[in-house]
């Protein structure tokens, strides 16, 4: 190998402007980058011009490359001595598949490293106004996917979550709300809990829908929830419709 290197890189949660500055850089050094579907197509203008932009999009249900393909990919890319950054959505390390990434790195003994990211989350919390902790109202949040991997993956532990936890975020929940919804009820969280489904949050396309966990499944089909999305759910999500109620009044003051 020589000077062949791999940085596993975290995006940003959708906004382009959210990414780090280290990020940045690996990308402008990049011989070869293999970037996925919910990487800003803007990050890719920065870099050289003959840097080598692969596309491995995974769309749900529709992969354009393998998660096999792309680790082959990107370590025949570093043992023929590239530069190469894999940039992924959000951050690595959260429903990333990173890990797996840095390991495979790691067994052919190239040198790796793992730039974070702000995860979706934390992301799509910010703009759209609903703070994952928040004094009096939650002390505690937790982030988990409403897709397991494989039947072997750990069962999701909803009896815990349901109470355990103060803000729940539920990542590649879309299609799953039903079965979420009869879970979190069924274990005794209360039907009023307030929650917020988040679109594409962070981007210009993003869409915001407040409701309860009684009724979330109703309101996701109503307005089509499609994917990227977010459930979020918690007392916390009534700060938002405080931050709101505080901007109108101020927008009439200012009117008046
Ligand atoms: N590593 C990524 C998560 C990848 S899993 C991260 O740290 O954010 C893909 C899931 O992330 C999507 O199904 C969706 O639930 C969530 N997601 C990613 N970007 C999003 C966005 N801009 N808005 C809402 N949800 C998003």
């Amino acid at each position: 190998m020589r000077g062949g290197a791999i940085a596993i890189v975290g995006a940003g949660p959708g906004d382009p402007e959210l990414i780090t500055l280290k990020a940045l850089r690996r990308i402008e050094a990049a011989d070869v980058i293999l970037y996925d579907r919910l990487v800003s197509g803007e990050l890719l203008d920065y870099a050289r011009e003959g840097a080598l932009r692969i596309y491995c999009g995974k769309a749900p249900g529709r992969h354009a490359m393998t998660q096999e393909n792309i680790q082959r990919v990107m370590l025949e890319h570093a043992l023929a001595g590239s530069r190469v950054v894999r940039l992924k959505g959000g951050d690595p390390y959260v429903f990333g598949r990173g890990g797996e990434e840095a390991i495979a790195a790691a067994q052919q003994g190239i040198p790796y490293e793992v730039i974070p990211g702000i995860t979706s989350s934390i992301g799509a919390a910010a703009s759209a106004g609903v703070p994952l902790t928040h004094r009096g109202l939650s002390g505690s949040f937790a982030v988990v996917t409403g897709t397991r991997a494989e039947e072997s993956s750990p069962k999701t532990r909803w009896d815990c979550l349901a109470h355990g936890v103060d803000t729940l975020v539920i990542y590649m929940g879309t299609a799953q709300i039903g079965e979420i919804r009869r879970e979190l009820l069924a274990h005794g969280k209360s039907a009023s809990t307030p929650v917020a489904l988040i679109e594409n949050g962070t981007t210009s396309a993003e869409r915001t829908f407040v409701g309860t966990l009684g009724g979330m499944e109703k309101l996701a089909a109503s307005v089509q929830l499609r994917n990227p999305a977010l459930i979020v759910i918690g007392e916390t999500v009534r700060v938002r419709e405080q931050l709101l109620a505080l901007e109108r009044m101020a927008e009439q003051r200012v009117v008046g």
